[in-house]
C-alpha cells in the first residue's frame, strides 16, 4: 500500500513532508481550493525533490493547454484530473506522454459503468467523497462500494484518511486500492502538513509494503505458495481462509497482547550497549528477545499460533523441532492453554539437546523420535507432516519458523512483528527517531528476522541486514548460508532458496548453532534478498563463537550461539558516531554452555 500526501503548497511544508519520504505528493493547481499552490509555485524546488517520491498535479476543469504549459515547467509523475474531465481530455493529454489519474466523487448511487470510456487513457482511477468543491471536504465515504469495482485499472482512495481511517482500511483492504490519498485529516493549522501525523502514517503503511504480504496465493514475488500434498489440501486451505479473519478479531488480539505482556514479559528491553558503541562506533541497541519467557523470540509465535488452534477447534497440536527451542515454546504454549500436545524430533537432535527433550516432557507434551534419514530437523519435519495427513481433522501443526506452505510465513511474520513494532516506539523514546540506519538479525528460516524488519521494509531510512550462518566458510561444504549458495527449489511447502545438488537432493547444513542448521529459508526472505529490500551476508562458527564470547565479557549477556552470528557482523561494518544499530537478540545462550565451555580452554 502506497501513501500520496495531498494539499501541499508551501515550500517549507513540502521540503519537510518529503524527508518523510511518502510514495506520492500532490499539489493542487486550482485556485478556488484552499490549498491552491499559487502563480508564484517554483518548478525548480520540485525539480530537486528525492526521485523516490512520486509527484502529482492536481487539476479542476482546467483548460488543456494550461496543463500542458503547467506539466512542461514541472515534469509531474502523474496529472491528477478532478473536475468534470471526458475520456477525450484523458486521452488528449495521455497522447501528450502524461501519466493519468482520474478522480471521480462517489455517492450512494455510484454507477462504476462510466468508467468504461476512460479505461483506455487512465493509469489509477481515484475515488473521493462527492462535494460540489472537487474534494478536500474532509469525510469518508462507504469504501464498502468499491468491493464492486469491476476493472483492473489499480485505485486510489480518497476522502478523510487520517490515521486512524487507514488504519482501519489497512485492517481490511479492498481489492485493487493500491495507493491512500491523506489531505485534511495530516494537517495543523493554515492547511500546513503535521510531520507527526504523515510520520504516523506512513509507518502504518509501510508494514504493507514492498511485498511483504504475500498475494492470495501465498506468494512473495516469486516465491512462496502452498506446495502440500492432497490430503493436507483441506487444513491448509481452511488456514489460508480464515488465518486474517482471526488474527484481526479484536478478542483474539487483546487475548494474544494480554499473554505477550503478562505471560511473556513483553515489552522486551532495546538496551543500549555503551560497550558495544564505544568498541564498534556508533550507538547500538540490543532488542533483548532474550529475556523473554523460555529465553526466545519463538514464543511469541508458539503462543499466537495455538490460541489460533483453539479457535479452529482443534484438539491436538503437533510441532517439529531441531534444536528443541521451538518444541518447547510449543509445549509451553500448550500447557498454558490446555492442548495436546505432540513433539517430532530427530533421534540425533534428542541424544544432543537432551535438557530442551526433557523441558518439553516436564510440561506433559510427548516426544516422538524421528528415525529416518539423518535423524535431524528435514526428517522430523517429514515424521509431523505425516502425523497431520494421518489426522487432518482435529489435529493443528504448529510451524516455528516463516517457512512452510501459505500461510504460515505470513502468520508467522505477524505474529513475530511486535519486535519491530516494539523497536519503533522505543528507539523513537531513546533517540528521537524510529528507525534505526541498521537493522541486523540472523537467519535461520527467518522468523526472528522477519520480526524485526516487519515494520522497517521498504523504509529507506534503514539498511535491513539478516545474517546466514557460512558455518566452517560458505564454500567449505559445511554451511548453513542458504541464500548464498542456494538454488530455488521446493521444501517445506513453499518455493524458496535451498541448498541442494544438482541432481536436487537436499544437502544437510551445518552450523554450530543448531537454531540454524536448516537447508531452506522463509520465501519473504528469498524474496527481500532476490529485490535488494535486505541485505543477506554470512559470518562463520568461529566469528559467532567469538562475538558470543564478547557480548558475555563486555555487557554481562550470554547470547544464544544464533544471535551470536547478528553479532559478529559489527566488526565488519564501519560505523559513523552518529548511526544507529539494533541488532535483534534472539534469544538466550544458556542453551548453548556445552558448546561454548570448550572454547574457554582455548583463550590465551
Ligand atoms: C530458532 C532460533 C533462531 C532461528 O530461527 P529463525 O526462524 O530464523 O528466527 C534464531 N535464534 C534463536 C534464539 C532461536 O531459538
Amino acid at each position: 500500500m502506497k501513501i500520496k500526501i495531498c494539499g501541499l503548497f508551501d515550500p517549507a511544508n513540502i521540503a519537510a513532508v518529503v524527508t518523510e519520504q511518502p510514495d506520492l505528493v500532490g499539489f493542487i493547481f486550482y485556485p478556488k481550493s484552499k490549498r491552491y499552490v499559487g502563480t508564484n509555485f517554483d518548478p525548480k524546488g520540485i525539480a530537486n525533490l528525492p526521485k523516490s517520491t512520486q509527484k502529482v498535479g492536481v487539476f479542476v476543469n482546467e483548460d488543456r493547454d494550461h496543463i500542458i504549459s503547467i506539466q512542461t515547467q514541472f515534469a509531474f509523475d502523474y496529472i491528477q484530473l478532478h473536475g468534470e474531465e471526458t475520456p477525450e481530455d484523458c486521452a488528449f493529454l495521455k497522447a501528450k506522454g502524461m501519466r493519468i489519474i482520474k478522480a471521480f466523487g462517489v455517492d450512494d448511487g455510484f454507477d462504476f459503468s462510466q468508467l468504461s470510456d476512460y479505461l483506455p487513457y487512465c493509469d489509477y482511477f481515484l475515488f473521493d467523497t462527492a462535494t460540489p468543491n472537487y474534494g478536500g471536504s474532509g469525510q469518508s465515504f462507504p469504501w464498502e462500494i468499491l468491493n464492486d469495482y469491476p476493472f483492473d485499472t489499480p485505485l486510489i482512495l480518497s476522502g478523510g484518511l487520517g490515521v486512524v481511517e487507514v488504519k482501519t482500511f489497512l485492517n481490511s483492504p479492498i481489492p485493487k486500492v493500491e495507493i491512500l490519498d491523506c489531505n485534511s485529516k495530516l494537517e495543523k493549522e493554515n492547511h500546513h502538513k503535521n510531520l507527526d501525523l504523515v510520520a504516523e502514517v506512513l509507518a502504518l503503511t509501510r508494514k504493507t509494503n514492498s511485498g511483504i504480504q504475500p498475494d492470495a496465493a501465498g506468494y512473495y514475488g516469486e516465491f512462496g505458495g502452498a506446495f502440500v500434498p492432497e490430503m493436507l489440501y483441506p487444513n491448509v486451505k481452511e488456514l489460508q481462509d480464515q488465518y486474517l479473519f482471526h488474527l484481526h478479531d479484536p478478542e483474539f488480539q487483546r487475548e494474544f497482547q494480554d499473554l505477550l505482556k503478562s505471560y511473556v514479559g513483553r515489552p522486551t528491553p532495546l538496551f543500549f550497549s555503551k560497550n558495544l558503541s564505544a568498541h564498534f562506533g556508533g550507538k547500538i541497541y540490543l532488542k533483548r528477545e532474550d529475556l523473554n519467557h523460555t529465553g526466545a523470540h519463538k514464543i511469541n509465535n508458539a503462543i499466537g499460533q495455538v490460541l489460533l488452534a483453539k479457535r479452529l477447534q482443534k484438539k491436538r497440536i503437533i510441532a517439529e523441532t531441531g534444536a528443541g527451542q521451538h518444541g518447547v515454546a510449543t509445549a509451553t504454549a500448550c500447557a498454558l492453554l490446555g492442548m495436546e500436545c505432540t513433539i517430532y524430533m530427530g533421534e540425533i537432535d534428542i541424544q544432543r539437546q537432551q535438557p530442551n527433550v526433557e523441558r518439553m516432557r516436564l510440561m506433559g507434551a510427548k516426544i516422538v523420535p524421528a528415525t529416518s534419514g539423518s535423524r535431524t530437523l528435514k526428517d522430523a519435519t517429514n515424521e509431523a507432516i505425516r502425523a497431520w495427513i494421518n489426522n487432518p481433522v482435529d489435529t493443528y501443526y504448529v510451524i516455528g519458523s516463516a517457512v512452510g506452505p501459505h500461510p504460515y510465513p505470513d502468520m508467522v511474520a505477524r505474529f513475530q512483528s511486535v519486535i519491530s513494532e516494539e523497536i519503533q516506539v522505543q528507539l523513537k523514546q531513546e533517540t528521537g527517531q524510529a528507525a534505526p540506519d541498521y537493522l541486523i538479525a540472523c537467519l535461520g528460516g527467518g522468523s526472528n528476522a522477519i520480526g524485526a524488519f516487519y515494520h522497517f521494509i521498504g523504509n529507506p531510512k534503514t539498511q535491513l541486514i539478516a545474517v546466514e550462518a557460512g558455518g566452517l566458510g560458505v564454500d567449505s561444504g559445511k554451511t548453513a548460508a542458504t541464500i548464498a549458495l542456494g538454488k530455488k527449489g521446493i521444501i517445506h511447502g513453499s518455493k524458496t532458496f535451498l541448498i541442494q545438488t544438482d541432481d536436487g537432493q537436499i544437502v544437510e547444513p551445518h552450523s554450530i548453532s543448531a537454531g540454524l542448521d536448516y537447508p531452506g529459508i522463509g520465501p519473504v526472505h528469498a524474496h527481500l534478498s532476490a529485490t535488494g529490500l535486505a541485505k543477506v551476508v554470512s559470518v562463520t562458527d568461529e566469528e559467532a563463537v567469538a562475538a558470543a564470547l564478547q557480548l558475555a565479557r563486555l555487557d554481562g549477556i550470554l547470547p544464544a550461539l544464533e544471535s551470536a552470528h547478528a553479532l559478529a557482523y559489527l566488526p565488519k561494518m564501519q560505523l559513523q558516531p552518529d548511526e544507529i544499530v539494533v541488532v535483534n537478540l534472539s534469544g538466550r545462550g544458556d542453551k548453548d554452555l556445552a558448546t561454548l565451555i570448550p572454547f574457554l580452554a582455548h583463550e590465551k
